[in-house]
């Protein structure tokens, strides 16, 4: 049996009163795109946030490639192999795309932060490999055409493909991406999905949060169906479309 990219094991988070996750299971598999999908407030968002490290946990255990890492803080995830994308583009919108991703490439390095994109005090060797990697994935993301064009100055879908190809510079055993259609076009969500069944196709795990079901159900290879912060369905994408738990509290909406 191979081990699990990322076990998630009776997790639980409360906001004070709010239990937003209630012991909450499952696992993603080497090579596997999960979907996490249920109503607004259902604890998707708590999820993924838990896992990347923004908050503790109130209990429960979070385990990468067989590494409790619930412990750890978030760049210590990243650089274990756990990455996610963000909701704001950059922090520098003057820097250009090419620069953005090779920040991203940042927890990978031996050389001292920020090295990569001022240049001092770089490994020599290491200067090509990134430069051949960050090349790779403005391809792999369609982004070769604005490479040297300022973040703040791309599309709202490029700076969504610009997050994404970031995550993957930190070289990840697993990507966690919380609504990546949010505000894409059809032709754009149609990019995205060729998008996610690549990254799987490089053995990279995928868990993605969307409520365009049409784009879930076309790339998930599994589907876990949160309602009320608790785990109610686990399942293919046909196992999940005629489970009448999930239509009753969330696709028949
Ligand atoms: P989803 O992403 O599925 O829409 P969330 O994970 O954002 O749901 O929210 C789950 C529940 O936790 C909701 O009731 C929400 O109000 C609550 N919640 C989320 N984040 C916080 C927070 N930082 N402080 C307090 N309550 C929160
Ligand atoms: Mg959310």
């Amino acid at each position: 049996m191979t081990t699990a990219v990322l076990r998630v094991e009776r997790l639980c988070k409360s906001f004070g009163g709010v239990h937003a996750i209630r012991d909450l299971t499952f696992e993603v598999q080497p090579g596997e795109v999960m979907g996490l999908i249920g109503p607004n407030g259902s604890g998707k968002s708590t999820t993924v946030n838990s896992l990347a490290g923004l908050f503790p946990v109130t209990s429960g255990e979070i385990l990468l490639a067989g590494a409790h890492i619930q412990h750890l803080p978030e760049p210590e995830r990243v650089e274990l192999g756990l990455a996610r994308t963000f909701q704001t583009a950059s922090v520098f919108p003057e820097f250009t795309v090419r620069q953005q991703i090779t920040l991203g490439c940042e927890p990978t390095l031996k050389s001292p932060p920020l090295s990569s994109i001022f240049g001092i005090g770089r490994h020599q060797g290491e200067v090509e490999a990134i430069e051949a990697r960050v090349q790779d994935l403005l391809e792999v993301t369609g982004l070769a055409a604005v490479a040297d064009d300022a973040v703040g100055t791309i599309s709202s879908a490029q700076q969504r493909f610009l997050m994404i190809a970031t995550a993957l510079a930190s070289e990840p055993k697993i990507v966690l991406l919380d609504e990546p259609a949010a505000g894409l076009v059809s032709h754009e969500r149609k990019t995205l999905s060729e998008l996610i069944k690549s990254i799987r196709d490089r053995g990279i795990a995928v868990l993605v949060i969307e409520h365009h079901m049409a784009l879930i159900m076309e790339v998930c290879d599994r589907i876990v169906v949160l309602n009320f912060g608790s785990k109610i369905a686990d399942g293919t994408p046909a196992e999940i479309r005629s489970s009448q738990a999930v239509i009753d509290a969330y696709l028949g909406e």
